[in-house]
């Protein structure tokens, strides 16, 4: 049986008191110490601060305590299997974490001087190759943030094909199939694009039928990712990319997901002309939580003058920024994206090897289709489409829904109660009731028999006690929330200025809907 903590746990700015501190008093700072004369006539006056930050002050007991106690309240890969399909929760070792957290990468700043910095230099150029060659592609940039940010960047660039071919004008539409992630429609649309959804076949992969009818001299690109949000590897690829390179346009992968394919495929030789992937979904950095990210972007040698500057070269003695790009697109973020999220990337790709890469790839796959065929052996959920499946599936709980009125999100919140993190719901929008699943490799076989139980066991219970089921989850600490209003902008104040902190946090006791904010 699984319960989550529960803490009346305050604000940390309702804990403070005048004159409490944490730690030892500080020295003058670094750059105090190092800049001739005061460092604050480079500060503009108007930004000036009167008197100290408003902060919270409070001992180191009482930071550590309330910390501890809020990581209580939550369930992140630390805890237990996240089959958050889509989004590649896997357990990240914490040797990556270790490789970073050293003074020597934490102390650098990018506007050093090039010869004091020749080891990042080293890191981002040797990690730019090792993406090439695992994805097929000629050059990586480094810079995007995010996969979102990737697709963006991968937007521009395909613009900048388009002008450089005098064809911009005329190529006005981003086609997407109707199983792509969101954000592929979103970024094409940001970009200035018009997208054209062109559907799936009865197998859940794109129609080549409609593809071809939609495909033409409009046609800047199509974005697509491989296995699709179904999980099914679309196998006409090399026929897609002949459709589209026959009309024109560019070829772009969605590599968020990339654990499917890892060492053995790479979607250059599939011939995608631009790709980003997420290392923070793929490269041993957690996917969510709001932390920094990283999506670098990898095209093919005749895109690669447009890649944003710099781009990090060396010359047989040293490693330089490459600033002489003849059409690039120009930056896509300040200075050389999350280096901290690169170094990870660094270190997991170093640490497992080119045949660990493929290890994780067919385990993670393994571990999918085991979970998928013992739930299928029950003869409870659907799986709409094809059943051949890589990294995910997504199946349906239309039928459950038919006969008892429980929906996907009830089964998705009652896991909760058993202590794992529930799947991705209502995603792709293709099936009815979803709930994606993905396992990744790190999962043990009794874990996988676990959420295999969990998965079951929670139909079972919504046709023999659905009002358990639609009343949850009970033993989390944070019970049933009302989504719409939680996601709502006008509602939400995320600033705790002027309330007060019984207001502030979202009592376990209420759901969010009744919490006057
Ligand atoms: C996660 C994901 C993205 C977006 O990545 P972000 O880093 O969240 O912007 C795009 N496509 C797919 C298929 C994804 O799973």
């Amino acid at each position: 049986m699984y319960r989550q903590a529960r803490w009346d746990e305050p604000l940390i700015i309702d804990r403070s008191q005048p004159g409490k501190v944490g730690h030892l008093p500080m020295r003058p700072s670094e750059v105090e110490m190092n800049t001739s004369g005061n460092v604050m006539d480079l500060v503009p006056s108007a930004l000036h601060r009167n008197g100290p930050p408003p902060l919270p002050e409070v001992s180191e007991p009482e930071v550590v305590r309330h910390f501890v106690r809020l990581s209580q309240e939550n369930y992140s890969p630390d805890l237990g299997i996240y089959p958050l399909g889509s989004c590649t929760m896997k357990y990240n070792p914490k040797s990556s974490e270790l490789a970073v957290q050293t003074a020597k990468l934490e102390k650098l700043h990018p506007e050093q001087d090039e010869s004091t910095i020749q080891g990042i230099l080293a890191l981002m150029f040797h990690l730019e190759r090792m993406l090439a060659e695992i994805t097929g592609m000629s050059r990586m940039t480094l810079q995007p943030a995010a996969g979102a940010h990737g697709e963006y960047l991968g937007c521009l660039i395909t613009r900048s094909f388009h002008r450089s071919k005098n064809e911009l004008e005329q190529r006005t539409e981003m086609i997407v199939p109707d199983s792509a992630h969101g954000t592929n429609p979103a970024s094409a649309a940001m970009a200035g694009f018009k997208v054209v959804v062109v559907p799936s076949n009865s197998e859940g992969m794109v129609d080549l039928e409609e593809l071809a009818n939609v495909a033409g001299p409009r046609t800047a690109g199509l974005m697509i990712t491989n296995p699709n949000t179904l999980g099914i590897f679309e196998r006409n690829i090399l026929e897609i990319a002949r459709i589209i390179h026959k009309a024109g346009g560019l070829l772009y992968y969605d590599g968020a997901n990339f654990n499917p394919l890892l060492g053995k495929v790479r979607p250059g030789d599939m011939g995608f002309d631009i790709l980003h992937l997420n290392l923070h979904k793929t490269f041993a950095t957690p996917h969510g939580g709001g932390g920094p990210g990283a999506g670098p972007v990898g095209v093919t040698r005749s895109l690669e003058k447009f890649l944003p500057v710099p781009i990090v070269e060396f010359d047989g003695k040293n490693y330089y920024y490459n600033y002489n790009v003849p059409d690039s697109i120009g930056k896509i973020r300040s200075f050389h994206g999350n280096i901290g999220i690169l170094a990870r990337a660094y270190a997991y790709i170093l640490n497992l090897g080119a045949d660990g890469l493929k290890m994780v790839a067919e385990t993670a796959v393994l571990n999918t289709n085991y979970v998928l065929s013992k739930v299928l052996a029950k003869g409870q959920y659907q799986l709409p489409f094809a059943p051949q499946r890589k990294h995910e599936f997504v199946l349906s709980a239309k039928g459950l829904s038919n006969s008892t009125g429980i929906r996907a999100m009830d089964l998705a919140k009652r896991m909760l109660d058993r202590g794992v993190h529930a799947p991705t719901t209502y995603f792709p929008q293709i099936v009815d009731e979803a709930l994606m699943v993905e396992v990744p490799e790190t999962e043990s076989l009794q874990d996988l028999d676990h959420f295999v139980d969990v998965l079951t066991s929670v139909f079972e219970e919504a046709q023999s006690n659905p009002e358990a089921v639609r009343s949850a989850p009970h033993f989390t600490s944070v019970t049933r929330i009302d989504d719409v209003k939680a996601s709502h902008p006008k509602t939400l104040t995320l600033h705790w200025h002027g309330a007060s902190s019984t207001q502030k946090r979202v009592s376990h006791q209420e759901p969010i809907a009744q919490v006057n904010y």
